[in-house]
């Protein structure tokens, strides 16, 4: 089939999966106000590689290593630092050019470029076949991914064989000649219900007993004994709402219980090699988290914009105190911008896949959730309380009150009230809603815990050599 069109895409999500959002089975999750968001956010990133601008579609679609076929560039397998550094751009431009990320091939590709590393290091054969079987698949049908890692965990003090129940860590519970069945749950599985297949890869390290819970696999999204159970999102704008031309973009997550889900052999990347567990997860998070780091940079530039426009508006872009809340707004986002591209620029070779530099990528993931509060602090106290208790559209439209509001919620004079408004609440979407609220909690946890991140830096910073040259500075003998 090669690239797919949007409504290609579309097409193929009426496939009889099942889907739940607030208590409701949908039947056709394209036609659903919050779910319908998803898939015109997903179905945006098949326009890239459809754009009649030669530009987009050279940096989105990729010739086939082999056939030379076009295909989507998230499907090359990275092997040099410029595959990286195209990754970053592809995040990047993506969101530049369609308002929200498309996230799908990026994260479900994480999920197999870190499976095709670990089939490697194992020197399993059969597993690096089916990765490289999957991977064609996923190209010569365009198909959107989703990387389904997070497991529900119950005690996390816990290991998985010792917790109440089995389940609470997804799980082999049958092995036949054919294949596996596997039960179990994974949540915050972001645009899951959208997806065509979902890739699977053990949350954590597991321990000797635990081969059972040492699995990775792909399975469609209608494959039997899959669930969907989704969060409530946003939906469309709603009447109240200044907003720009761009339509909302959001993806929606959701819980995938697999009830007792056959996954024939072919399809699966490791199954019991429990010693294998941690390099998986801990590939898999070094190429999810800069995915992360490459696609927060636009987002938090977008935010810093807002404080730049908030502080003009207000007439306070010349004031001393507020120029020292923009330089340090500007120095987090360049911080991140500057390490999301040393983790391109220097990447690790595992056989011949580049994987991105292990200690930078998960500095630059620490360093914008420690310091994201912080950020949004800065913007709101630029922004005054007019972005807590701005009033709508509505208002603005209204005749009886219109003049009140045009009359007295101007700022500096050379800008309109209007414009004004639009600029207040778009810094409203970011730092003061229930999106804003939304966004604090994913800085913390998606791609992983701030502890997750610092176990990583531990693990590959050169602690021994600060330690030699303190002892060298000191006079102590090795
Ligand atoms: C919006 C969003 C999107 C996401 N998208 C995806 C996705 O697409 N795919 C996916 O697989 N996951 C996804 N995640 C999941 C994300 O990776 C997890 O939220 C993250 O790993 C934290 O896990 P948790 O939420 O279960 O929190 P918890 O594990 O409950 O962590 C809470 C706190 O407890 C600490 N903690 C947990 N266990 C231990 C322990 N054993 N010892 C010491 N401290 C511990 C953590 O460090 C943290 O400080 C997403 C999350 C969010 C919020």
């Amino acid at each position: 089939m090669g690239l797919r069109t949007p409504q290609q895409y579309k097409d193929s999500l009426k496939d009889g999966r099942r889907v739940y959002i607030r208590g409701e089975r949908v039947d056709d999750i394209t036609q659903h106000p919050i779910l319908g968001v998803t898939c015109d956010t997903i179905a945006a990133g098949y326009e890239l590689t459809q754009s009649p601008d030669a530009e987009v579609r050279d940096l989105f679609v990729a010739p086939h290593p082999v056939t030379g076929e076009p295909i989507n560039r998230f499907f090359i397998t990275p092997r040099t630092k410029e595959d990286l550094a195209n990754r970053t751009k592809m995040i990047q431009r993506s969101i530049e050019l369609t308002g929200g990320l498309p996230f799908g091939k990026d994260i479900g590709t994480d999920c197999l470029n870190a499976a095709f590393v670990v089939a490697g290091q194992m020197k399993k054969q059969k597993y690096q076949e089916n990765a490289m079987n999957f991977l064609e698949y996923l190209r010569a049908n365009d198909l959107h991914t989703c990387g389904a890692v997070t497991c529900v965990k119950g005690n996390r003090s816990k290991e998985p064989s010792k917790q109440k129940h089995p389940d609470y860590y997804l799980h082999v519970v049958d092995r036949t000649e054919k294949g596996i069945v596997v039960k179990g749950a994974k949540i915050h599985i972001t645009s899951a219900p959208a997806a065509n297949e979902i890739i699977v890869v053990p949350t954590r390290q597991m321990r000797e007993g635990e081969g059972d819970y040492a699995v990775s696999f792909a399975v469609p999204a209608n494959a039997p004994g899959i669930t969907f159970i989704c969060r409530g999102g946003r939906g469309q704008w709603t009447p109240h709402e200044f907003h720009g031309e761009r339509p909302v973009r959001e993806l929606t997550e959701a819980m995938i219980v697999f009830d007792h889900v056959f996954v024939p052999w072919e399809r699966v990347f490791m199954c019991g090699e429990w010693q294998y567990s941690m390099l998986l997860a801990y590939t898999f998070a070094t190429f999810h988290r800069f995915t992360a780091i490459s696609y927060k940079v636009p987002a938090v530039e977008v935010m810093a914009g807002c404080a730049v426009a908030m502080a003009k508006y207000n007439g306070l872009f010349n004031v001393s105190h507020i120029r020292d809340k923009l330089a340090d707004i500007a120095g987090y986002v360049e911080t991140l911008r500057a390490l999301a591209n040393a983790a391109a620029q220097n990447p690790v070779m595992y056989g011949d896949i580049a994987v991105p530099n292990p200690l930078i990528t998960n500095m630059a993931k620490l360093h914008f959730a420690n310091n994201y509060h912080q950020f949004v602090k800065l913007i709101q106290d630029i922004s005054g309380g007019i972005i807590a208790t701005c009033p709508d559209k509505k208002d603005w439209e209204n005749p009886e009150i219109h003049e009140y509001l045009e009359h007295y919620l101007g700022g500096a004079e050379q800008y309109s009230t209007l414009d004004r408004l639009k600029m207040i609440h778009e810094t409203m979407r970011h730092v003061c809603s229930h999106e804003s609220a939304f966004h604090e909690v994913t800085t913390v946890h998606a791609e992983g815990s701030m502890a997750a991140q610092k176990m990583m830096i531990l693990a590959e910073a050169p602690l021994n050599r600060y330690e030699t040259m303190a002892k060298r500075a000191a006079g102590v003998e090795e």
